[in-house]
């Protein structure tokens, strides 16, 4: 998970059309999420799809895997929060299985809140009033930034000491193996890498190899901050680990 800056300034026009604005409406007045595909067919406008896309990089929000195809999916989620549905602040990129796993998962330490008028005229903004209010438990990426109180082992495994991080980690069970051997891959093939050259240049001495470490270690680094690679927050970790 890393912290991810949404642009308010262009929110996708789909979610502010007036057909969208009417579906809101609706949906409203019957104070419950409507399944049919004429009100969920308006959060999943190729606008929408692709703002996210270019947003999120194609990456989950949550395990930071690249995705073919993904889910948009609601922070809060729209069985609750159904005024929320078409909201830019509410909309996230998650792959299917963290999406699965999440699902309708949403604990909070406060009161639930609900919809109020007032808020109508904010409904893309209010992401960061909700959290204040309700104090809940999942990690916003958009909202915080976990980089800091995230912990990564050279095994894959992720942990942090964050109540919020934590409650995530585990909803979305972001310990899966799958993960857990992906982010393991990265740093063992850099380490192994390293060392391969190391001991061809304990026997040898020649001073090249020095160079070529050091440009191994250089290469790692300018990974971690490509917003392009997979597990930047794990990568990241990694760096600081290993003072590259
Ligand atoms: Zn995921």
């Amino acid at each position: 998970m890393i912290h991810i800056n949404k642009d308010f300034s262009k929110i996708p026009a789909s979610l502010t059309s007036e057909t969208t604005n009417e579906r809101r409406r609706e949906i409203i007045k019957l104070k419950k999420f409507q399944t049919q595909g004429i009100y969920s067919s308006r959060y999943k406008k190729e606008d929408v799809k692709t703002a996210l896309s270019n947003l999120y990089r194609n990456k989950c929000a949550f395990c930071e895997q690249k995705i073919e195809r993904f889910d948009v999916e609601h922070f809060r989620p729209k069985s609750i929060y159904y005024w929320l549905a078409y909201s830019w602040d509410n909309l996230l990129v998650a792959c299917p299985v963290c999406n699965g796993n999440k699902t309708n998962h949403f604990k909070l330490i406060k009161k639930r809140v609900e919809f109020d008028d007032a808020d109508y005229k904010n409904i893309h903004h209010l992401a960061e009033k909700y959290n204040q209010l309700e104090e809940n438990l999942f990690f916003h990426p958009e909202i915080e930034n976990p980089e800091d109180d995230l912990d990564f082992k050279e095994d894959g495994t992720i942990s942090s000491d964050n109540q919020k991080l934590c409650y995530t980690i585990e909803t979305c069970k972001l310990n899966r193996p799958y993960l857990i051997e992906r982010r393991k891959r990265i740093i063992d093939n850099f380490l192994q890498q390293q060392n391969e050259i190391y001991l061809q240049y304990l026997s040898t001495k020649e001073e090249a190899l020095l160079y070529e470490i050091k440009a191994l270690r250089k290469l790692f680094k300018k990974e971690a901050l490509d917003k392009e690679n997979e597990f930047l927050a794990f990568r990241r970790k990694m760096v600081k680990n290993f003072s590259l």
